[in-house]
């Protein structure tokens, strides 16, 4: 399988996976410029996108989904209760292109198998998911209020996962942002900071239960990549596991991994 972070943050979000001749967006939450710029960055035709993933209907998440699949005559998939919601914020999508997946139900795109997985945040049904092929796994898991038993096992066993990192709760704290929004973050349904990050890889490194680790979902305001390196590393090396950690960035596609 391929992987690729085509832009991670709370900017924005699309990720890439592709098998073969199956070629997936996960989440668009960009303009449909930005992510055909950034698929021929990496190679890949837009004409030969295969479908589009929604976790979660937040504008970081689906921004671009209704454009691409008008202009690619994609379908898009997400849950029922997303749909409900999404709908109306995508504009017209072809009938067709309407596909519905139930969380928690593996269901497959050429040879990748899929499986979504609950997760807690503000939003009508959030979803991570994680993409089975050739014996390989990777897992997405960001938008996370906290890193529950159920996400964790979905993680494990993952050769690649791309983990939120969202905020320094220090910076977050001291930060601008009202003080609605900041108890919004720090909630269950909020978003996982780097320290929370930290804490849930040491155990998945004690475990040997994880391979290759991407930090995304950055926030802009209250964070910043080296500090969620940073804070991350340590915490992982001090129980003497020896790890590279890789970065999702807001502005620029990540490697292009090959497993
Ligand atoms: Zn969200
Ligand atoms: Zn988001």
């Amino acid at each position: 399988m391929k992987f690729c972070s085509l832009r991670s943050g709370s900017g924005g979000n699309a990720v890439y996976i592709g098998y073969k001749d199956i070629n997936l967006l996960i989440d668009a939450g960009l303009s449909g410029k930005i992510i055909e710029k950034s698929l021929v960055n990496i190679n890949v035709d837009p004409n030969k996108l295969s479908a589009i993933l929604i976790t979660h209907e937040h504008n970081d998440h689906i921004k671009g989904a209704g454009v691409l699949s008008r202009r690619y005559d994609i379908p898009i998939y997400a849950n029922p209760a997303t749909w409900n919601v999404m709908e109306r914020l995508l504009g017209n999508i072809d009938v067709k292109n309407k596909c519905n997946f139930k969380t928690g139900e593996e269901f497959s795109l050429g040879e990748i198998k899929i499986k979504s997985f609950k997760k807690s945040h503000d939003a009508a049904e959030p979803v991570g998911f994680s993409f089975f092929c050739n014996g390989k796994k990777i897992t997405i898991a960001t938008d996370l209020g906290y890193m529950s038993k159920g996400v964790a096992s979905n993680i494990m066993g993952s050769d690649v996962v791309l983990l939120e990192s969202n905020h320094d709760v220090d910076m977050l704290i001291k930060g601008k942002y009202p003080w609605a929004l900041k108890k919004r973050i720090l909630s269950d349904y909020g978003h996982l900071s780097n320290e929370s990050a930290g804490e849930a890889l040491k155990k998945l490194f004690e475990l040997n239960s994880v391979g290759m680790v991407f930090l995304g979902h950055l926030s802009q305001e209250n964070n910043k990549p080296e500090i969620a390196h940073k804070t991350v590393t340590d915490m992982i090396k001090k129980s003497g596991v020896k790890c590279h950690i890789h970065m999702a960035l807001r502005n620029i596609e990540s490697e292009l991994i090959k497993i």
